[in-house]
């Protein structure tokens, strides 16, 4: 795929005239050129950037394209200022109306939304929370922690929470609460300040608080905190209660008496299944699928033959996992870093969800613009996949396939009470901004008696103080983002049981949920798809009650030699 910097002086240049042309057009069609322009324009920069982004994620040693990405971070402030110009030209148009008609109401709905969330009043504290996110950033990545002679970073740590040994999960969380421990004062200074700051950004913009403005950052077109107040109490009503008796149950099916919260990771007898090796699983991948739709097919020979997987473990590559696309060229790409567990198989499930929407958006009208809508609806594409996956699940596991279906499933289910824990969290604490750290620990503590009362916290050091908080790092760095997981998940549970019914017809539901991301909002496209809205009062009842029973199903396979 070509690449060429794209020059931010010309950028400027463009932009400003196209800016200019919509301030001065004399008819609807002169703005809808203009547009026209913007959009190879963009599509121009979004591809460039990322481009440069991947290689240099890729070979993080590259000198061109490592200098390639700096330029890209520092030019992006100038070149998302002259986007909001641009927008802020299309919304104050006096064609606007007529605008609306030939474009979507929901592309104003989202400019609106977006200038709503930014002001030159709150710059200075813009810059002020970045920094203090980088500084958390930079705590949380420089801690060490000394386990079994050792000095691991944290996700290292985390791994062992997974451990089949009880005890050793008991001495990895320990680890981590005395560290954290001894950063507690650094913790609670920069969360504090972080809550000051974007308090007062609120206030300057007009809000009561912040938790308005986190949502007008999130992008959010069709629910609000009201709906967001029903959603956390069906998880209460209908998930928790369910949740609290499996994981009981599991636990004791492993002898565990007094589920701690080191045990929660563990969800299956004997550790968690592991798949096959790389080769097999994109064989297994190829076959899936083909064998789901003729154009899964299509899109998986597309991804293959163009080497839009980059999943080896590597020196100097970066060591996280993303989906990206270069929209000029209508590819998406996809970067992992393959470690042997049953998480490897997401990469071609969870993932590959991602860039399936992608690549079928890409004729979308509005796809550059509107992307394919919120983080909800994102997800609800990549965490569907995986269970639309679940009737491949031998080829990838073999003999285990039932067990990762069980695990995979009640994985699914107890995130609920935990995702909602992360949100009332943060509502609460940006509801009252002058809490002590004292207060903010009393109410985590209060959420997780209540969403998660089967998990004990007794005797591990710091964490039950009420601190397990400090090391989720949307808490600090994206605030309000994680309800999102919980609602996407709800959608995605349905498909499973829909799948279950009729996988074709659900299948199809779910293309079409794809195809249209960005187009419709995510209440609308979930009824379009037959899908029961999680802000609907006992919404989930279903849902808790049909993956209970499935789970029962599964278990009783597990017991079997
Ligand atoms: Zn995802």
């Amino acid at each position: 795929l070509p690449y060429s910097r794209v020059e931010l002086d010309a950028f400027r240049a463009s932009m400003e005239g196209i800016t200019e042309r919509i301030r001065n057009a004399a008819c609807t069609a002169d703005i809808l050129n203009a547009r026209e322009d913007y959009l190879r324009l963009y599509s121009e920069y979004h591809t460039m950037s990322a481009l440069a982004y991947m290689r240099y994620s890729v070979n993080t040693a590259d000198e061109f394209y490592s200098a390639e990405n700096d330029y890209y971070d520092e030019a992006g402030p100038a070149v998302h200022s002259l986007i909001a110009d641009y927008a802020a030209a299309l919304l104050d148009s006096p064609f606007r109306a007529e605008l609306e008609r030939e474009l979507s109401p929901l592309l104003f709905r989202s400019m609106e939304l977006q200038r709503k969330a930014i002001s030159p009043v709150i710059v200075d504290d813009m810059v002020e929370e970045n920094r203090l996110i980088s500084e958390y950033s930079k705590l949380m990545a420089g801690m060490e922690f000394d386990f079994h002679g050792e000095k691991l970073p944290r996700p290292a740590l985390l791994g062992y929470l997974k451990d089949s040994d009880r005890t050793t999960r008991r001495e990895a969380m320990e680890c981590l609460g005395t560290t954290l421990e001894k950063n507690s004062a650094e913790l609670d200074r920069i969360f504090d300040a972080l809550v000051h700051v974007r308090d007062r950004m609120a206030k300057k913009l007009g809000y009561d608080n912040f938790i308005e403005l986190g949502y007008c950052r999130m992008n959010r077109l069709c629910y609000g905190r009201q709906e967001v107040a029903e959603f956390r109490q069906n998880v209460l009503r209908d998930i928790v209660p369910a949740v609290s008796a499996l994981r009981t149950e599991n636990a004791k099916r492993m002898g565990i008496e007094d589920y701690k919260l080191y045990d929660n990771e563990v969800l299956i007898p004997g550790g968690d299944p592991r798949p096959c090796g790389k080769d097999g699983i994109f064989a297994a991948a190829r076959e899936m699928y083909h064998a789901m739709s003729q154009e899964t097919g299509e899109f998986i020979d597309m991804m293959l033959e163009n080497e839009a997987f980059d999943v080896d473990s590597r020196k100097n590559k970066w060591g996280g996992g993303y989906c990206t696309e270069f929209v000029k060229y209508r590819q998406p790409f996809i970067l992992a870093n393959f470690d042997g567990t049953a998480g490897d198989v997401d990469v071609v499930t969870h993932e590959a969800g991602h860039a399936l929407n992608a690549w079928l958006i890409a004729d979308n009208r509005f796809a550059l613009e509107l992307d394919c809508g919120g983080m909800e609806t994102a997800e609800t594409h990549s965490m569907s996949m995986e269970f639309f996956a679940w009737p491949y699940m031998d080829k990838f596991f073999g003999e285990d396939a039932g067990r990762y279906e069980f695990m995979h499933l009640l994985d699914a289910l107890s995130f609920l009470p935990y995702g909602t824990i992360v949100d009332d969290f943060q509502r609460q604490v940006y509801e009252n901004p002058d809490w002590t750290p004292e207060e903010r620990k009393a109410a985590w503590r209060k959420l997780e008696a209540e969403f998660r009362p089967h998990i004990t916290f007794d005797g591990i050091p710091y964490l039950e103080e009420g601190t397990r908080w400090q090391y989720q790092m949307h808490i600090y760095e994206t605030p309000f983002y994680y309800i999102d997981y919980c609602l996407a998940q709800t959608a995605a549970l349905q498909f499973l049981l829909e799948s279950r019914k009729d996988y074709a017809e659900a299948f199809a539901r779910y293309v079409r949920f794809l195809s249209q991301g960005g187009e419709k909002v995510f209440t609308d496209l979930l009824e379009e798809a037959g899908l029961r809205s999680p802000f609907q009062a006992g919404a989930l009842q279903a849902v808790a009650q049909e993956s209970e029973a499935l789970l029962r199903q599964l278990e009783a396979k597990l017991d079997q030699p």
